[in-house]
């Protein structure tokens, strides 16, 4: 982000507009939806400035620019049509250090004005730092349909609400939650129906029962694989409501934008080599929190359901009387497969997919290798880089035929995502070869040609040349890590 927002004040502000064409009585519209002190500076001015003069909604200088006008105002903007004189209007501002605006010459300008969706007080204001404008009225003309023409008589409410509130609910947290409710629910309608005894009696009925101690609860919320438009509108929900956010390592930083700024954070990350909170100290810190009537996001990678220990999660809360609520995410292999368009069940062939652990508390994994090798089984392998040797081995001494398809999503949906087709003989070979360090998700048993597609060109194919078979297996480095 190179320009950051933020909302000035100009109520009695003084505002210089140099310039008095169309482009400045454009700007000069804007301003005055505040109570800026306007100032024309110009030789010649359009009918519409003009006529604002008449009305004293402006004051017009009717000569050229000139420094000295720059006296006492805290915005300045640029129009005058004349490239010279624009920049003459920057120089001057900036060596006053006043915040200036060339219309359309960001190079000059020390801000810019964003594309705005006015329901005053509630105001948005949206920018693509000069990049894509188009994009900015795409969203502003969304805004305008969806935000309730009358949505700043809601926020007016707020205001005029917000003192009794104060006094009544000394709580923070519980007057948050009281303003979640009031803001979302039956009261909002009867604001904005205009409905003003309905809106008074839902208020005081909300006010009363606020008074009370709220109780803390957990939701466990599947974050899916990285991507955040993979977010379910629940999970966003969710994470909106949380004073406190518990979340895992392999939640991708980006999902954290989308909770309140507020909401304190704990993060619990499992990372290889790293300090990391062992699983009871999460839940106890889980139920630490509900139990100080917080409401808590656990935030998990993927599903919290699937190799998630959502269980150890649960039970924990469970024992001590807090509310859960699971709210499912995306899964890894799902998420993977979607993205290399790798169907995981066929109708003529693959009746039966699995997800499997390649790693266990104890190192190697103990799965049914006989029927994970059997023709047609397909299934995909989650932690399975730091075994891949002894996921190959197994296989194939189960009886799997070597040349088994295997498909290897590193870090899907995310920026560095990267895909290998290889096989069952040379899985361990492509992952030490290509570095592969996840999280991925190894599928085996599913091909694209056996779905009659074709492989995607970003997939990168590896297949070991001929050679005798390695004394020793491959030596990984690995940052996956069991959960
Ligand atoms: N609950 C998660 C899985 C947690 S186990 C889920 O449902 O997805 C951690 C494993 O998930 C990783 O070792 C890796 O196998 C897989 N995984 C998680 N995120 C991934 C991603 N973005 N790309 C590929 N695999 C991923």
């Amino acid at each position: 982000m190179r320009y950051f927002p933020i909302f000035a004040d100009l109520d009695a502000a003084g505002v210089l507009v140099a310039g008095g064409g169309e482009q400045a009585a454009q700007k000069v519209r804007l301003l005055r939806k505040t109570n800026a002190r306007i100032t024309v500076v110009a030789a010649a001015v359009t009918d519409e400035l003009q006529g604002l003069a008449q009305q004293d909604a402006i004051t017009i200088v009717p000569r050229a620019f000139v420094a000295g006008d720059l006296d006492g105002q805290r915005l300045v903007y640029a129009a005058t049509g004349d490239r010279v004189l624009d920049a003459d209007v920057s120089q001057a501002a900036q060596a006053r250090s006043i915040p200036v605006n060339v219309v359309d010459v960001p190079e000059l300008s020390t801000f810019i004005t964003p594309a705005i969706v006015d329901r005053a007080p509630v105001t948005v204001a949206i920018g693509t730092e000069g990049a894509a404008p188009v994009l900015a009225r795409e969203i502003k003309t969304k805004l305008e349909s969806w935000l309730p023409a009358n949505l700043g008589a809601l926020a007016d409410k707020a205001q005029a609400l917000r003192s009794v509130v104060a006094t009544s609910i000394p709580d923070g947290r519980a007057r948050r939650r009281l303003w979640e409710r009031l803001l979302q629910g039956p009261f909002r309608r009867a604001v904005l129906s205009g409905a003003e005894a309905e809106a008074t009696r839902i208020f005081d009925s909300e006010l009363a029962g606020s008074a009370e101690p709220g109780s803390g609860r957990v939701a466990l919320i599947g974050c899916g694989p990285g991507d955040p438009d993979l977010l379910t509108l629940k999970a966003l929900q969710r994470m909106q409501e949380a004073d406190v956010l518990v979340v895992d390592r392999l939640v991708n930083p980006k999902i954290l934008d989308y909770a309140r700024r507020d909401a304190e954070r704990i993060f619990v990350g499992k990372t290889p080599g790293q300090k990391s909170t062992s699983q009871a100290e999460i839940n106890r810190i889980l139920v630490r929190e509900a139990a100080a009537g917080k409401v808590v996001a656990r935030l998990k990678g993927g599903d919290p359901l699937i190799f998630g220990r959502a269980a150890e999660e649960m039970a924990a809360l469970q024992a001590a009387q807090i509310n859960v609520e699971v709210i499912p995410g995306v899964t890894a292999a799902h998420a993977c497969a979607a993205r290399v368009g790798l169907p995981v069940t066929l109708r003529a062939h693959v009746r039966q997919f699995s997800v499997v652990t390649g790693t266990t508390a104890d190192g190697e994994p103990e799965l049914d290798w006989a029927a994970l090798a059997s023709k047609g089984a397909a299934f995909a392998i989650y932690m399975g880089l730091g075994n891949a040797p002894v996921i190959r081995r197994n296989l194939i001494a189960a009886g799997a035929d070597p040349e088994t398809p295997v498909v290897i999503v590193e870090n899907g949906t995310r920026e560095s995502e990267r895909t290998f087709a290889t096989t069952v003989h040379d899985l361990s070979d492509c992952v030490a070869q290509h570095g592969i360090a996840g999280p991925a998700v190894i599928f085996v048993g599913l091909d694209w040609q056996d779905a009659g597609l074709q492989r995607p060109r970003t997939v990168i194919v590896h297949r070991r040349q001929a050679q005798p078979e390695r004394r020793h297996e491959p030596q990984l480095i690995c940052a996956e890590v069991f959960l």
